[in-house]
C-alpha cells in the first residue's frame, strides 16, 4: 500500500508567529487519519497548505506521490476537499457552484447526479441562487463537490457541521463506501466521537506542533469503562473484588465502578449474580484529549 499523504517539516509563519511549527505525518493509502486539536492549534493552516491554498514557509507536502508545489493541478484531481467554513458565491446557483468547483478539480463530476439524489438536492434547489439556501443546503453542496469527481483522497474539515441527523447518516454511508473502495480519509474535527468512530490513526496538534500521534485506540490510552450494575438481589461484601474493578460505589442493589483491562473474569463473576441490568460505557476520547492538552500546556 502506497503513501497517500506525506507532510514533512511543515512550517507556516504569519509574521513572526508560527501557525504551524514543524509538522510531519504520513497517511497510507486506504487509511483514515484523524487530526484533532483545540481552536487555533493549526489544523486549518495544515489543510490549506495541503491544498495549495496557502504557501508554506518551509517543508514539503506530497499527495499520492506528487509534490503539491510543482504538481498542484494533478493533485487536486485526486483530492476531494470540504473546507471547514464552506463559503459559496451567493449570486450563483447551486449547480453553477458545483460546475465551477468541478472545473477546478479538472476531472468529470461522474457522481454528481447520484450524490444530489442521495442528499436530497432537487433540480429546483440546484437552480436556485445560493443566497437563499439554508446552512444545511450549503453543506450538502459542499459534500457533493467533495465527492463528485470520485477522488482517491478526501480531506474533510468539520464535515458534519450544519447537517441534520439524517444527512449525517447519509454522509457516514458515503464515507464507508469510500473506505471500502480503498480510498483515503484525512479528517479534522472537534467532534471527537466522530474521529474515534471514523479513524484508525490520529495526530493531536497543539500550538502548531504535533503533541501525540498513533493508533486512535493507543492515543486514547488504556481504555476505561464506566460501569453500572443493577442487581435483583444483594451480593456479599467483596463480591465485586475482581481484577480491573476500581472506584466502586455501592448503594443497595446498584453498584457503580470503573473497569480497566480484560473483562473475562468480571463477566464470569457477573454470571453468578442475579443481574437486572449491566451498562458499561467506554470513556470517550474527549476526556483523554483533555488530559493531553493539560499535560503539554
Ligand atoms: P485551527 O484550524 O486549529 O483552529 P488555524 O490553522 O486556523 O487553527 O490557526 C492557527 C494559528 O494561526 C492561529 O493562532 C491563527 O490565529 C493564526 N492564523 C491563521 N490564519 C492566519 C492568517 N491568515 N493571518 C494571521 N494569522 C493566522
Amino acid at each position: 500500500m502506497g503513501v497517500a499523504i506525506e507532510v514533512a517539516g511543515l512550517v507556516k509563519r504569519y509574521g513572526a508567529t508560527p501557525a504551524v511549527d514543524g509538522v510531519s505525518f504520513s497517511v497510507a493509502e486506504g487509511e483514515a487519519f484523524g487530526y484533532v486539536g483545540p481552536n487555533g492549534a493549526g489544523k486549518t493552516t495544515t489543510i490549506r497548505s495541503m491544498l495549495g491554498l496557502v504557501r508554506p514557509t518551509s517543508g514539503t507536502i506530497r499527495i499520492l506521490g506528487r509534490d503539491i508545489s510543482s504538481d498542484l493541478r494533478a493533485v487536486l484531481a485526486d483530492v476531494g476537499h470540504l473546507p471547514g467554513e464552506f463559503g459559496l458565491w451567493p449570486q450563483l446557483t447551486g449547480l453553477e457552484c458545483l460546475e465551477y468547483l468541478g472545473d477546478l478539480q479538472g476531472r468529470p463530476p461522474v457522481r454528481r447526479k447520484e450524490l444530489c439524489e442521495r442528499l436530497e438536492l432537487s433540480a429546483a434547489d440546484l437552480h436556485r441562487q445560493v443566497r437563499v439556501y439554508s446552512r444545511g443546503m450549503r453543506q450538502k453542496i459542499g459534500l457533493v463537490q467533495a465527492f463528485q469527481h470520485d477522488p482517491r483522497v478526501l480531506v474533510l474539515d468539520e464535515p458534519t457541521e450544519g447537517l441534520d441527523p439524517v444527512m449525517k447518516e447519509r454522509f457516514g454511508g458515503l464515507l464507508d463506501e469510500h473506505r471500502r473502495a480503498g480510498g483515503t480519509v484525512f479528517l479534522s474535527s472537534h467532534i471527537l466521537t466522530e474521529v474515534e468512530q471514523t479513524t484508525e490513526r490520529v495526530a493531536v496538534i497543539k500550538a502548531g506542533r504535533i503533541v501525540a500521534t498513533g493508533a486512535t485506540a493507543d492515543v486514547t490510552g488504556e481504555s476505561v469503562h464506566h460501569c453500572t450494575l443493577v442487581l435483583k438481589s444483594p451480593i456479599a461484601d467483596g463480591a465485586l473484588d475482581v481484577a480491573g474493578v476500581s472506584a466502586l460505589e455501592s448503594d443497595g442493589l446498584v453498584h457503580r465502578f470503573e473497569f480497566r483491562g480484560d473483562m473475562e473474569a468480571l463477566m464470569r463473576q457477573l454470571g453468578t449474580f442475579a443481574v437486572q441490568e449491566f451498562v458499561c460505557e467506554p470513556e470517550h476520547l474527549a476526556e483523554t484529549f483533555f488530559e493531553i492538552y493539560r499535560e503539554v500546556r
